[in-house]
């Protein structure tokens, strides 16, 4: 027979409760605020934890900044051309001679093509 009992039951040391390391071999082990249950946790695996965090953070925001955004919107003039566009619109919806509004938008579309 084997005896492992006697070094089993000599290992009272805290371990992580998520790699089960003891910790002697974590540089830190943190314990939760309440008994029930106790846990731990060790910087190794907060490390992980962080940037998991971090990944889904910078996965949740890039569509937003990149994808969605065309170049073009960031021109001087974008924000005037869709006014015009929607002015247009408005104006031909509405029944209207949309001509003035379309001079216009033409205008603005021809000075950002130019680079203005
Ligand atoms: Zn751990």
């Amino acid at each position: 027979m084997f005896s492992r009992r006697t070094r089993q039951q000599k290992d009272d040391s805290l371990r992580c409760s998520f790699c089960h390391k003891s910790q002697d071999v974590v540089g830190k082990l943190i314990s939760s605020p309440s008994d029930y249950p106790r846990a731990y946790i060790c910087n190794e695996c907060i490390a992980v934890c962080g940037s998991i965090l971090d990944e889904e953070r910078a996965d949740a925001a890039e569509p937003a900044d990149s994808a969605a955004r065309h170049p073009l919107l960031d021109h001087p003039l974008a924000s005037e051309l869709i006014a015009r566009v929607e002015a247009w619109v408005r104006a031909e919806s509405l029944g209207q001679d949309g001509l003035d509004e379309l001079v216009r938008l033409r205008k603005t579309a021809k000075s950002m093509m130019a680079g203005r």
